[in-house]
């Protein structure tokens, strides 16, 4: 098969890969997926995508990235960090430097073994958390570096970069995937599928964007 029609998705079996997944799968005749493990909080989290890995019949690499947790050990890694908004304009204790330089580094290798062309993050800068590797600058600026790296030209995609919560649940729901994301995917920080836990930032987050989407929905349809 052609190396254009092969892409591999960064997937971690929340909202916004598991989208990105059904993006991928309209796009390309043949995606792969990745799933980081650093110790994530919540182990849930690599179950949460092996499942959604295998329901969709797609072939999953897990990589051990463990070593992020060592250099870095922070919120989303270690349990006895609470987890916490950021101050205005701050960047929150969820944030581990350089890890979307590493993700899509080894995302990128990961697709030079397999042979595809493309790969698809969902990262995005409308909802900035404060991340500085969500940015589109910064995710153009490795795509190059990495073609060079390894003399490739290599599609880095981010569907998601300039839509917000509620826009990507459209985007989910023009895919036909809305209850599908809805329900299997792994969004919260204190490891509760769907809708979550409802009090974390990122349950918090996701249940805004729904619910501007389902106004959005139902004016829609009157
Ligand atoms: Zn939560």
């Amino acid at each position: 098969m052609e190396k254009n029609n092969r892409a591999v998705v960064v997937f971690s079996g929340g909202q916004d890969s598991t989208t990105c997944l059904f993006w991928a799968l309209e796009k390309f005749e043949h995606v792969e997926l990745v799933t980081f493990n650093y110790n994530q909080r919540h182990s849930l989290e690599i179950e949460v995508a092996k499942e959604i890995a295998g329901d969709q019949g797609l072939s999953h690499h897990i990589l051990d990235m463990s070593l992020l947790n060592q250099l870095a050990p922070n919120a989303l890694t270690r349990e006895d960090i609470e987890v916490e908004n950021a101050e205005d304009g701050g960047i929150p204790n969820t944030f581990v430097p350089g890890r979307n330089l590493l993700f899509l580094s080894f995302a990128t290798i990961l697709a030079k073994q397999i042979d595809a062309k493309h790969i698809i993050t969902g990262v995005c800068e409308t909802d900035f958390s404060g991340y500085p590797d969500c940015r589109d600058i910064f995710t153009k600026s490795l795509n190059v570096t990495l073609n060079l790296s390894m003399d490739e030209d290599f599609v880095i995609h981010t569907p998601l970069m300039w839509l917000d919560k509620a826009e990507t649940w459209e985007l989910a729901d023009e895919l036909q995937a809305f209850d599908y994301v809805r329900e299997r995917t792994l969004t919260c920080y204190n490891g509760v599928r769907g809708a979550g836990c409802g009090e974390c930032p990122a349950c918090q987050l996701r249940q805004r964007g729904l619910d501007q989407y389902l106004v959005r929905r139902q004016e829609m349809n009157q």
